[in-house]
């Protein structure tokens, strides 16, 4: 059994959390400039050189990129070689999170009670930690700062299995249409297909933290991905929603087995602003 401490834990998740509210990875800054050469619409150009001199600036003052620092999530992928020693695991990420948007003057967006109180905790915690058990010794974090406007627009169907290809592409773009300016595009847009319910949520969610441009290694899940983008970029929503070709950078699908009656269909979007970070202990 390899030993990690809680400290080593709190420490990388408050330095993941800084990086990913801080800098957008260099994949995403890469087709954010594609996007903007690619762009027809000159409102839809002028607001992509701002999203990118917004992010230019955020990553050299260290600033956040966006005043929406998201709800916490992590996800955490855990050797069960290893010992967790020191303390509580939960209580260390949580604290890790409250010491990150402390320290990094991050907004903090959590309320508890949603319905009645909505009393703000103060800490940006609790996170949302999904853990996977896997063969190893380590432990691999990968935090998503999840802002609101996006996750608002987030969709789930149960589909028939007779719905097929077609049908989901089709629950994608609906959704998507539906959305309409208010998930701060251009979006990423994570798709979970099978599972169950919540599975498939869960799945579409890790897959915006996919590096963008890559596409599912299935090559018929893949055709979906790309066939579901030209359709969503047709509908001229834009940069913004102020119209231009631009809705979404990217449409990343992940799938699940699932029962023979079923076709659950996830979909999660997220903003422009799709920040998160990996790191291995
Ligand atoms: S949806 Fe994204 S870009 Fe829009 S306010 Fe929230 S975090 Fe910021």
């Amino acid at each position: 059994m390899r030993e990690i401490n809680t400290t080593q834990i709190k420490d990388q998740i408050k330095e993941l959390f800084l990086k990913a509210n801080y800098h957008i990875d260099q994949e995403l800054r890469q087709r954010l400039e594609e996007a903007l050469s690619e762009e027809t619409s000159s409102i839809g150009k002028s607001v992509l050189q701002m999203i990118i001199e917004n992010n230019k600036i955020a990553s050299k003052e260290e600033i956040a990129i966006c005043q929406d620092t998201g709800l916490a999530v992590v996800f955490v992928e855990l050797g069960q070689q290893v010992c967790i020693v020191g303390g509580d695991f939960t209580e260390a990420v949580n604290q890790g999170v409250k010491e990150a948007y402390e320290e990094g003057y991050l907004r903090k967006s959590v309320v508890d009670d949603p319905v009645f109180e909505r009393k703000n905790t103060k800490t940006n915690t609790p996170a949302i930690i999904y853990t996977e058990i896997v063969p190893g010794d380590k432990i691999k974090f990968t935090v998503m700062p999840k802002g609101f406007g996006s996750e608002n627009m987030s969709a789930l169907a149960m589909l028939t299995p007779a719905d097929g290809a077609a049908g989901i592409i089709n629950f994608i773009v609906k959704t998507v249409e539906k959305a309409g300016p208010n998930p701060c595009p251009p979006t990423i847009i994570g798709v979970g297909i099978g599972g169950t319910a919540e599975q498939a949520m869960v799945i579409a969610k890790k897959a915006i933290a996919r590096k963008i441009g890559t596409p599912n290694p299935n090559e018929r899940y893949a055709a979906m991905e790309k066939e579901a983008l030209e359709k969503i970029n047709n509908l001229g929503i834009g940069p913004a929603g102020l119209g231009g070709r631009t809705t979404t950078l990217a449409v990343h699908i992940d799938y699940l087995p699932t029962h023979i009656a079923g076709m659950p269909v996830a979909v999660n979007v997220c903003c422009h602003a799709a920040r998160h970070a990996e790191g291995i202990l």
